[in-house]
């Protein structure tokens, strides 16, 4: 039956394959072409701290405003980016970007910007680092690097020595989407990270399913005994927000807290200026 049907169905497979892979390459061109034409921006999400009942930073994430099809979320084209290779370049600008703005904030908080494995396979990965902070002013402290364990798969020796490094300068390193894709215990202990980020994925779940809240204790217990603070993010809820509470999660992030934004009053310093002129 398979073969009757088989005709038809194919060309029209292969008209949306076709169409699908058109459209990749169409965005793949244009993404080369995005930072020139100034096409990529930062918008900035709180992080809660649980112990000064305050926000004490903001995860910067990439958007892309394309000329034809409106703002485009990373999820849809970093692997795009990863693929061609334009990921290198577009990292750059991210940390550039999100240690410049960061100086400009009406208050000190962190920055956690997101590193894509790629980057590391960069040997001038550190010195990149370095120099952006040199050059901004951003105070090393300031600055949280978030690395999936993807990241940690190759190289993993050249990987250690980057992030001990940059652990020396007073970077702080964080695991990020902990508990899914290759989640190893044993990454916990070889690399020097400085938190956790549990994946949203059991945040979610954490009111229906008892399972979700085990596993995020499990996660925080393994935090504690290992001098890692553990953050959650994608809280949406009240309940989501006192159930990690409870489990004693040291930061929280989510649209319970805040979405994706302009950051901490990031124009608060020009707006003075323009309202103290008139
Ligand atoms: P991530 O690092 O895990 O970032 C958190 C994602 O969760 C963000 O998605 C954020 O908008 C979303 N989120 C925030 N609050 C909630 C919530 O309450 N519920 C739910 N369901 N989701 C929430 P976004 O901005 O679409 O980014 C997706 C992923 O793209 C990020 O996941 C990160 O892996 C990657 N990404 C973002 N910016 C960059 C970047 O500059 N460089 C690289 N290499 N990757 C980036
Ligand atoms: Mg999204
Ligand atoms: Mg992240
Ligand atoms: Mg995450």
């Amino acid at each position: 039956r398979a073969k009757h049907a088989g005709r038809g169905h194919a060309c029209f497979f292969d008209a949306e394959m076709d169409k699908a892979v058109r459209t990749r390459r169409q965005l793949e061109n244009d993404l080369r072409q995005a930072i020139l034409r100034r096409q990529l921006f930062l918008e900035y999400q709180p992080i809660y701290d649980v112990g000064s009942d305050s926000v004490s930073g903001y995860e910067a994430l990439l958007r892309w405003a394309h000329p034809d099809r409106g703002v485009i979320d990373p999820e849809t084209f970093i692997p795009i980016a990863e693929e061609s290779g334009s990921i290198v370049a577009i990292g750059e600008w991210v940390l550039q970007q999100a240690c410049q703005e960061a100086t400009r904030w009406s208050e000190p908080a962190n920055v956690a910007v997101n590193l894509s494995p790629l980057q590391f396979m960069i040997p001038t990965l550190y010195d990149q680092i370095e120099r952006i902070l040199r050059k901004t002013g951003l105070d090393p402290q300031r600055l949280e690097l978030e690395i999936t364990e993807a990241a940690l798969m190759r190289e993993r020796t050249t990987v250690i020595a980057t992030l001990q490094r940059l652990h020396r300068l007073g970077v702080r390193v964080v695991m990020d989407d902990f508990g899914t894709g290759f989640s190893s215990l044993s990454n916990l202990r070889a690399f020097p990270f400085d938190k956790i980020k549990v994946d949203r994925s059991f945040t979610g779940a954490l009111e229906h399913d008892p399972a979700a809240r085990s596993i995020v204790r499990a996660i925080i217990g393994l935090g504690h005994s290992l001098n890692m603070p553990v953050v959650t993010e994608g809280v949406e809820t009240e309940t989501q927000r006192r159930i990690v509470i409870e489990e004693g999660c040291a930061q929280l992030q989510g649209i319970f807290f805040g979405k994706p934004d302009v950051g901490p009053s990031q124009f608060q310093s020009t707006l003075n200026k323009v309202v103290g002129q008139g």
